[in-house]
């Protein structure tokens, strides 16, 4: 099923304790499409970067599967910049530049032969530009998911809010659940934040696993305990880019299924971590995701028969 996707194409600058880059490949958009082209033949983008975008890191992007006939190069304009510095505890970070650059007037066009999409993947970018692109797609599609950040919250919470009401499933972490909802317990800002409109809630709690709630449903998908954790950038992105390309790919919107879509995404999102940027995306290969998706097969089964427990 045709997947289109929208979201940031970057240049990163990241500080970890490990190390430091100069400005690479990254974006919300970037990470999502490497993640969802494991599952899916073509991910196509909607996005913009400026003319100082390399050349190289578009063949990288179509390499892999990116589709990258969306992508807007806006002469005389700059890529959209961001530089985070994360110290040991790899859960939190801090934000030390966010240059919008083109993203500022980012007038995103939908060509024609990305309409009628099935699968909306809405990456993180400004929540005007989110509800544009839906509102000027001619079919709604089977399944819009929506991944935001702190930024846009503060920014354009109205906005944001309309938007949301527009999605069938929010994806965001712990902190952005509690700020969008007012509530500290995750299950009361879960409530919360599905009346909004999102019938779905992916709650992503970083080396903590994800949880996906559904009306009084809820399920929790671990994350894979790593020995090194070199670099979260993108891995929430990546985790994104996994779950809505396993449902694309199956073309399976049913709550069983998305569980599975949350493993196959915190499979990938494993591996974001391992090296700075996409460069682990990027080297990625098919026998690895798979031995990865049976680690994690392992990691949670257990064999519990409930009514001779006692
Ligand atoms: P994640 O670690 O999954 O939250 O995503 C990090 C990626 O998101 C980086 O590659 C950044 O380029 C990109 N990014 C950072 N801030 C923003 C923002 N405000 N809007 C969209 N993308 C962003």
């Amino acid at each position: 099923m045709s997947l289109l996707t929208i979201g940031t194409v970057a240049f990163d600058a990241i500080e970890t304790p490990f190390g430091k880059t100069g400005k690479i490949l990254g974006g919300a958009g970037t990470f999502i499409g490497l993640s969802a082209s494991k599952l899916v033949d073509k991910v196509n983008i909607v996005s913009v970067v400026g003319e100082d975008f390399p050349i190289e890191y578009i063949k990288i992007m179509e390499d892999h599967g990116i589709d990258t006939k969306g992508l807007q190069v806006k002469r005389g304009g700059k890529t959209f910049f961001w530089s985070g510095r994360y110290d040991m505890d790899m859960n939190n970070r801090e934000t030390l530049d966010t240059k919008l650059n083109v993203l500022e007037n980012f007038d995103p066009i939908v060509p024609d032969e990305y309409q009628n999409c099935d699968y909306l993947m809405l990456g993180s970018l400004l929540p005007t530009t989110q509800k544009k692109v839906i509102e000027r797609l001619w079919k709604r599609p089977k399944l819009i998911v929506l991944d935001t950040m702190n930024f846009w919250m503060d920014l354009m919470m109205p906005v944001l809010k309309e938007t949301l009401t527009m999605v069938d499933v929010l994806c965001i972490n712990d902190s952005e659940a509690r700020q969008l909802s007012q509530e500290y317990s995750l299950v009361k800002a879960a409530k919360v934040i599905m009346a909004m409109g999102p019938k779905y809630l992916i709650i992503k709690k970083g080396e903590h696993g994800a949880l996906l709630f559904h009306a009084n449903d809820v399920f929790f998908a671990p994350a894979l305990p790593l020995e090194d954790v070199f670099d979260p950038t993108g891995a929430g992105d990546t985790f994104a880019g996994g779950f809505i390309g396993y449902l694309a790919a199956t073309d399976d919107i049913s709550f069983s299924n998305m569980k599975r879509a949350l493993i196959h995404g915190s499979a990938l999102a494993s591996f974001a971590v391992e090296k700075f940027g996409t460069e682990r995306m990027v080297d990625l290969t098919d026998e690895e995701f798979e031995e990865r998706l049976q680690q994690f097969v392992e990691l949670v089964q257990f064999d519990i028969k409930v009514e001779n427990a006692y």
